[in-house]
């Protein structure tokens, strides 16, 4: 059965197929294989509204099953930005490394409970004809002072879980892959998958 990740996030992807590979018969594809498609822009207010459009479109539109997920970092003393915007915190075409710069600055002199955040995954997973399943995962801990690890993607440098030592991207990806809130929710999802 194929599955079509509605991403072209090789990184996000990529842990996808690392959590999913012990599915038997799934057969896991992404929007880059499906050059063509465009998909619909994520203007809603909320990572569940945005994941849930991303589903049913390219479903529909692919006549696939399609597993969407819409995921941030939010950190509770700065309002929950960057929150839902956590792609484009410093602006339209950001990358990481400015997003991360400007995470940075705005913790800038934020100690101890203030710097503590979250990061939060919502998976729909949708056929041609609706939405079959909806999950959510969250993974807590803090910002750290400066960035550490080359692993991961986004915020990792700068995302330290609970009870760890190292940043997201200080881990072994497969270690974040066991943690993460990702994993969190594909756990969730995974009898739903299975059953397909
Ligand atoms: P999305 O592709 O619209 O879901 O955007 C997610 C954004 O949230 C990414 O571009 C990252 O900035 C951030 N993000 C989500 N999950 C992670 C993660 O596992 N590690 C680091 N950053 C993440």
């Amino acid at each position: 059965m194929e599955v079509v990740i509605a991403s072209k996030n090789v990184h996000k992807i990529r842990e996808f197929r690392e959590i999913l590979q012990h599915i038997k018969n799934l057969d896991l594809t992404s929007l880059l294989d499906y050059p063509d498609y465009e998909a619909p822009e994520e203007k809603a207010d909320t990572l569940e509204e945005n994941a849930k459009v991303k589903a049913e479109h390219a479903a529909k539109v692919l006549k696939k099953h399609v597993l969407a997920d819409d995921s941030g970092l939010f950190v509770v003393t700065l309002g929950g930005a960057p929150g839902v915007i956590s792609k484009r915190y410093s602006g339209d075409d950001a990358t990481d490394a400015e997003n991360r710069a400007k995470l940075l600055k705005e913790m800038t002199g934020k100690e101890g409970l203030d710097r503590c955040a979250y990061y939060e995954c919502c998976i729909f997973l949708a056929n041609p004809d609706g939405i079959i399943k909806h999950v959510k995962g969250i993974c807590e801990g803090v910002i750290t002072e400066e960035e550490r690890g080359r692993n991961g993607f986004g915020y990792d440098p700068l995302f330290q879980k609970h009870d760890y030592d190292k940043t997201f991207a200080e881990l072994e990806e497969s270690t974040k892959n066991r943690i993460s809130h990702r994993m969190k929710a594909v756990q969730k999802i995974l009898p739903t998958l299975e059953s397909l």
